[in-house]
């Protein structure tokens, strides 16, 4: 795939290759801790693929990324025939410290794919952050914070259940949450927005509806939610709905978000034209943290908010990515979201820990996890 110069140019002279042996794809299926429903779907358990990435030296590096038919249209078969079929037979052979230069043929030879992507960019990044003993973040940018504060996110049936699960996890120290909207009756989610509001008088507080609402249901949740201050609404409107957009941002002061709308650079651009406030970045979205923290960097010169979220829901492994690029971006001024909370059980040794309200990047070579194989082959959907 590369020639040789391009290899040669690209390793550091003062470590021997890391020679990728062996790719394993590996389906799982982790149940939560309770079902999380959001508009268009409610998911009862996530349904993942990893990525296991193993040196002629036995050394071994891991990646993950969630399906996600309703945002970014990748499902557990398709994200297993992207990386078997497509990506994993290009690594094979190839030095994990030449990172920098097999990304873009990996991306020149699959389009989109943005979970395929991001997982095999995850495996083979821990895998060479592990061999030369650095953090992941810095093997593609440095970290500019070293804990972030996680937000939780909120979608009971009823104002009385989001309130009760609010104090519940504000005592484990979350100082900021997300209501999924976009589901109930309008008049009910305005309701709940009122509810945990006074529950919650000085917490931040936004909402997400997963494109759940038409332009005049967005328009009047924002306009009767005014006084509930909510930091921002996020994906009110149909993904692709850049007209509904402009007419939304245009007609209200509160600030609009974008999560499902940006798949790249390019959705960035035409999103913050519209009007949109800030983005929500994600790692399958955008292909990985490489790609993640261009669009971070785009988002600073733009003036964007910054929200970076794992999908619902990501194990410790693909949390920990989403982690080591919220300590990374420039800002990340919208709130973290860190999904390895929702599980019932988690694929590492030691799930990352929410301590003091916050969650630390860890300082260990790669992704500073440690996977747990016995519970990898427990969850492997066969
Ligand atoms: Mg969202």
């Amino acid at each position: 795939m590369l020639d040789k110069t391009a290899r040669s140019a690209s390793s550091r002279a003062d470590q021997s290759p890391l020679v990728i042996r062996r790719v394993d794809v590996i389906p799982v299926a982790l149940p939560l801790k309770t079902p999380m429903s959001m508009a268009g779907v409610t998911i009862t358990d996530a349904q993942n693929v990893l990525v296991r990435v193993e040196a002629a030296d036995g050394s071994v590096g891991w990646g993950e990324a969630a399906s996600a038919p309703t945002m970014t249209g990748d499902t557990l078969g398709g994200l297993v025939a992207a990386v078997r079929d497509h990506l994993a037979p290009m690594l094979v052979g190839q030095d994990a410290h030449d990172w920098k230069t097999l990304r873009p043929a990996l991306h020149r030879a699959l389009l989109g794919n943005g979970g395929a992507h991001s997982a095999v960019e995850m495996a083979v990044l821990d895998l060479a952050g592990r061999a030369s003993g650095i953090r992941m973040i810095d093997l593609v940018g440095r970290a500019r914070r070293a804990s972030v504060k996680p937000m939780w996110l909120l979608g009971n049936k009823t104002a009385e259940a989001d309130v009760a699960e609010a104090h519940a996890r504000q005592k484990q120290g979350f100082e900021f949450f997300k209501l999924k909207i976009g589901v109930k009756p309008l008049a009910k989610e305005i309701a709940i927005a009122f509810a945990v509001r006074d529950a919650l008088p000085k917490t931040p507080l936004c909402a997400d509806a997963n494109c759940g609402l038409t332009l005049a249901a967005a328009r009047s949740y924002v306009e009767k939610t005014r006084k509930a201050r909510l930091m921002f609404v996020e994906q009110p409107l149909a993904y692709d709905d850049i007209d509904g957009l402009k007419k939304l941002t245009r007609a209200t002061k509160v600030p609009i978000g974008i999560d499902e709308g940006i798949h790249s650079l390019a959705d960035i651009e035409t999103n913050a034209k519209a009007g949109a406030g800030g983005v929500s970045l994600k790692l399958i979205k955008l292909g990985g943290i490489s790609a993640a923290l261009d669009a971070a960097n785009l988002c600073k010169r733009l003036g964007l908010s910054v929200n970076i979220a794992a999908k619902i829901a990501e194990s410790s492994i693909s949390s920990a990515a989403a982690l080591h690029l919220a300590c990374g971006v420039p800002n990340v001024d919208w709130g973290v979201s860190l999904t390895h909370f929702y599980l019932a059980e988690d694929l590492v040794r030691r799930p990352l820990p929410l301590a003091n309200g916050s969650v630390a990047l860890p300082q260990g070579p790669g992704l500073g996890i440690e996977v747990d194989e016995a519970a990898v082959a427990r969850f492997r959907v066969r």
